[in-house]
């Protein structure tokens, strides 16, 4: 990867593989060891590589991360620390087991279980004070996006998900338009580097700009080694959230070219 970027500051690149709802014990071990292989001799400070597998498979996929600097993270947490909640998990419990991120509001939660930004907003802070870095996302539909909404949307979105206690080395937003993800389509890089900047004021807002100026925001929905390399090049671009791409070796890891 050419590094064209002129930045004002540093944001060490993030590449998060969101493994979703695939993968067994045996296969997850052999995924994860052969990511942590390719990666074995990458520089200090380059890029930063998160592996979220689904629950059960955190422990086997920590094993497999023994002695590497990729970060282990989940897909979901509860907002709460403990109590009766069937089949929920607790930011506690996640940092325990070795998590250091967890990814709050994907769309296929937003969807699926409606979940709202307040609900959000809750996990968010839950993780925080857990010590868990929350991957927070955002993204339109495709009718909002043909509306002309996109802009307005992601916005809105990110002020009433975001925690009062996010900052800059906490919190990274990731920005997924509904549509794009797992469709192979890919809005136009210029699309992509609009809405990321907006994000980014939106942040100076916010927070201020000097923590605006260091969130990472990184973009997902149907990145892979076609077009990571151009997508990463882009000046509000700080990494990708993958899923389908992040469940080989290959198409995981040569994302990154150089
Ligand atoms: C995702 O689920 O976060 C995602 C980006 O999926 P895909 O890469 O398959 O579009």
């Amino acid at each position: 990867m050419k590094n064209t970027k002129i930045r004002e500051v540093y944001r060490q690149p993030l590449l998060v593989g969101n493994w979703k709802m695939n993968s067994l014990k045996r296969e997850s071990y052999a995924l994860t060891s052969g990511i942590v292989k390719y990666f074995a001799g990458i520089k200090e400070n380059s890029f930063e590589i998160v592996i979220c597998p689904p629950f059960p498979l955190l422990s086997e996929v920590k094993r497999a991360l023994i002695q590497s600097k990729i970060k282990l993270g989940a897909q979901d947490c509860h907002e709460a620390d403990f109590g009766a909640y069937t089949g929920d998990v607790s930011p506690s419990l996640l940092k325990n087991m070795g998590c250091k991120y967890v990814i709050v509001g994907h769309s296929e939660r937003r969807i699926a279980y409606k979940e709202k930004n307040m609900t959000i907003k809750a996990k968010s802070e839950g993780a925080i004070n857990a010590k868990l870095n929350p991957i927070i996302c955002l993204g339109e539909t495709l009718g909002q996006k043909e509306s002309g909404k996109t802009l307005n949307i992601i916005r809105a979105q990110l002020r009433e998900s975001i925690p009062s206690s996010a900052n800059s080395s906490n919190t990274v937003i990731a920005y997924e338009p509904v549509w794009a993800i797992g469709s192979g389509k890919v809005p136009r890089p210029a699309q992509i580097q609009k809405v990321h900047a907006s994000i980014r004021a939106e942040l100076k807002i916010l927070l201020n700009e000097f923590e605006a100026q260091r969130t990472r925001i990184i973009y997902g929905g149907s990145m892979n080694s076609n077009n990571g390399d151009e997508l990463l090049q882009l000046a509000d671009v700080d990494g990708g959230l993958i899923g389908s791409a992040s469940l080989t070796v290959k198409s995981f890891c040569s994302i990154i070219k150089n």
